[in-house]
């Protein structure tokens, strides 16, 4: 058996894709920006399918730059909003690398930045944050659920703070894991920029997205041909946008969040090895971290993988450098850090392949923890 318990990291795509992108790749393979009546065909299918990210995405009003990863869609928000003058940058200190890294980057640069500090639980800390906002604020990154501890940001008092203090501010989102994962409407949340990737959601890897909701608030980062309102120029990834659109079409996100709290707590009250904490932080249910006392997380890692349970170490592209920043952030002791692994779930695994996960993790992290005592 194989249990895969790192679909933070990335999911496994939906069987149906595979037709969408031998469609769009070899039969209705046009290039969008030409005249042919059948480019235009092509054209007018990203419109319909920015219309049903919008929908999705709960919005009344604004756009859907599609791009290459949320990555790309991170560095199109931050740098996209930069502007000479007297502006300040705030930052939660829980970002992901391709936002965290360019607010360091712009520290450097001489801009002036805030980087927020997380509670407890792994939230950006609201009054820490009220307390830097001003008249001179330009732009706020916060993530909306934390790829390292699944900590839940609120966005609507968020948004409602950044309306009261600086409501000319632009607020952006790391959304990738809330997406199509933690039911929300961005009717009701006054979000500027909301980024996505269809790779978290079983769409294929190399497309995502960033939700604009006012064109004019952005800068043109690259020249060419103008594609997508000029502010994402290069000929669309047309396969890739129709099978995230699939992938989004065969999600129900309430159902799958659901279910995805049962799994765990099925996974959970399988796992009762002495020593074994389970650090939930008691916000999305795809995401918790598990801590083993006595033993590296890196080490259970190997061990588990051998057995056929896949789990991961936190952010896949920061999973190779020591230690964990965020882990540090909400005060998790040096030794815990080390010892803990991320677990995160999907909605489609089954009962038997969970309590199975959960029963080999509690033999391999007891015999590990025999031999190194
Ligand atoms: N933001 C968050 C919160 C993530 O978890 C990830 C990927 O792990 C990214 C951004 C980067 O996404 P992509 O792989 O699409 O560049």
């Amino acid at each position: 058996m194989v249990c895969y318990l790192d679909n933070a990291g990335t999911t496994k795509m939906f069987e149906q894709c595979v037709e969408v992108h031998h469609s769009f790749s070899c039969d209705n393979f046009y290039n969008p920006s030409a005249l042919s009546e059948q480019a235009m065909g092509v054209s007018k299918l990203i419109s319909k399918a920015e219309k049903y990210v919008l929908q999705r995405l709960g919005a009344s009003e604004g756009n859907v730059l599609f791009t290459g990863c949320a990555t790309e869609s991170n560095n199109i928000a931050v740098k996209g909003s930069l502007r000479s003058g007297n502006w300040e940058y705030v930052f939660s200190a829980g970002e992901h690398p391709s936002v965290f890294n360019i607010s360091k980057k712009l520290e450097l640069d001489g801009f002036k930045v805030h980087i927020v500090p997380l509670d407890e639980a792994g939230r950006v800390d609201v009054a820490r944050l009220e307390a830097v906002l001003n008249e001179r604020t330009r732009f706020i990154s916060v993530m909306h659920v934390s790829n390292e501890t699944g900590a839940v940001n609120d966005l609507v008092k968020i948004s409602n703070l950044k309306n009261k203090k600086c409501p000319k501010a632009v607020l952006h989102v790391d959304g990738v894991q809330g997406f199509m994962k933690i039911p929300f409407s961005l009717r009701s949340i006054a979000v500027d920029l909301y980024s996505f990737s269809a790779h978290k959601f079983h769409g294929p890897k190399g497309v995502g997205g960033l939700y604009v909701r006012n064109k004019g608030a952005l800068k043109e980062l690259f020249q060419g041909g103008g594609q997508q309102y000029t502010l994402r120029s290069g000929t669309e990834n047309v396969s890739g946008i129709m099978q995230m659109c699939k992938a989004l079409e065969l999600i129900d996100e309430k159902e799958n969040f659901e279910r995805v709290v049962e799994i765990k707590k099925i996974f959970n009250s399988f796992l009762g090895a002495d020593g074994l904490i389970v650090k939930d932080f008691g916000g999305s249910p795809y995401i918790e971290n598990l801590i083993f006392s006595g033993v590296k997380g890196e080490t259970m890692l190997h061990a588990l993988n051998q057995k056929g349970v896949i789990v991961g170490l936190g952010s896949a592209c920061s999973s190779k450098k020591a230690g964990n920043r965020i882990l540090e952030k909400i005060g998790l002791a040096k030794d815990e850090i080390i010892s803990s692994v991320r677990i995160s779930f999907n909605a489609y695994m089954t009962d038997e392949e969970v309590e199975w996960a959960a029963k080999t993790i509690n033999k391999v992290y007891l015999e590990i923890k025999e031999k190194v005592s």
